[in-house]
């Protein structure tokens, strides 16, 4: 499989390529990469090849990696002045109202958006710590009942909703493809979620802050890609 320097070679070599079927420029794709498989010393590697944009499903781990990842900037900052890396964390998993303080001492990001109830909560807490929270709303586009995610129909609404929200800056959508082999009804569930992310946009919610499409993992990211995605969250390609 290679180490974890050509494994992401290999992942951005795929989407420059998926970038040329649709005619899209690869700058325009940001990579995250999803930790919660990695061992310290690969997560201490992606940082040291430039990969700072980190992302995690589970609060209480995210609290660990991110007091261990902290230490290892100060370590590398002591040794080396000119190390001046800093890492952005990305809250993408389900995330539970109680957890919401604790998040947003940590995360900048939170992908995982779902109801008023979560950003109303998120809303006021951020304003307590007077954080302006980049946030998506999740989508369930795979409209399979079992997911986190708003349903399609109810999306637009809630959109309006969270984008009046002061301490909340609502920057796109986020959406998880359905468990299959089956590429077109991965691809079906992206491009749903490229509807509602441009019915939004053309209704102006959100303003000019509103895009990025956040889909896309280590099984279906070229589909992503081709399907509009602006970023990727990766994990087992890179870690496993
Ligand atoms: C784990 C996870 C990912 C990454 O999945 P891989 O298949 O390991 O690339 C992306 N998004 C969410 C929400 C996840 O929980």
């Amino acid at each position: 499989m290679g180490s974890i320097a050509e494994r992401i070679q290999i992942i951005q070599k795929n989407i420059e390529a998926a970038c040329r079927r649709s005619g899209r420029d690869p700058e325009q794709i940001q990579l995250i990469l999803v930790t919660k498989t990695a061992s310290m010393t690969a997560i201490q590697e992606v940082i040291r090849l430039g990969f700072t944009d980190l992302g995690e499903n589970r609060v209480q781990h995210l609290k660990q990696i991110a007091d261990e990842v902290d230490a290892f900037l100060k370590q590398q900052q002591a040794e080396n002045p000119s190390f001046h890396k800093q890492v952005r964390w990305h809250m993408i998993g389900h995330l539970q109202r109680n957890k919401v303080k604790q998040t947003l001492q940590i995360c900048n990001y939170i992908h995982s958006v779902d109801t008023l109830r979560l950003a109303e909560e998120i809303n006021t807490a951020a304003a307590k710590l007077d954080h302006h929270p980049n946030v998506l709303l999740q989508v369930n586009c795979s409209e399979e009942p079992q997911k986190y995610g708003v349903p399609v129909g109810a999306a637009v609404h809630l959109a309006e909703q969270i984008a009046s929200m002061p301490n909340l800056r609502l920057i796109g959508l986020m959406t998880m493809a359905p468990l299959t082999m089956n590429k077109e009804v991965v691809r079906a569930c992206f491009a749903r979620c490229r509807e509602i992310f441009e019915e939004i946009r053309s209704a102006n919610i959100g303003g000019a802050k509103f895009k990025h499409l956040s889909m896309g993992m280590s099984q279906d990211y070229e589909i992503a890609v081709e399907e509009g995605a602006t970023i990727l969250r990766i994990g087992s390609a890179v870690f496993a």
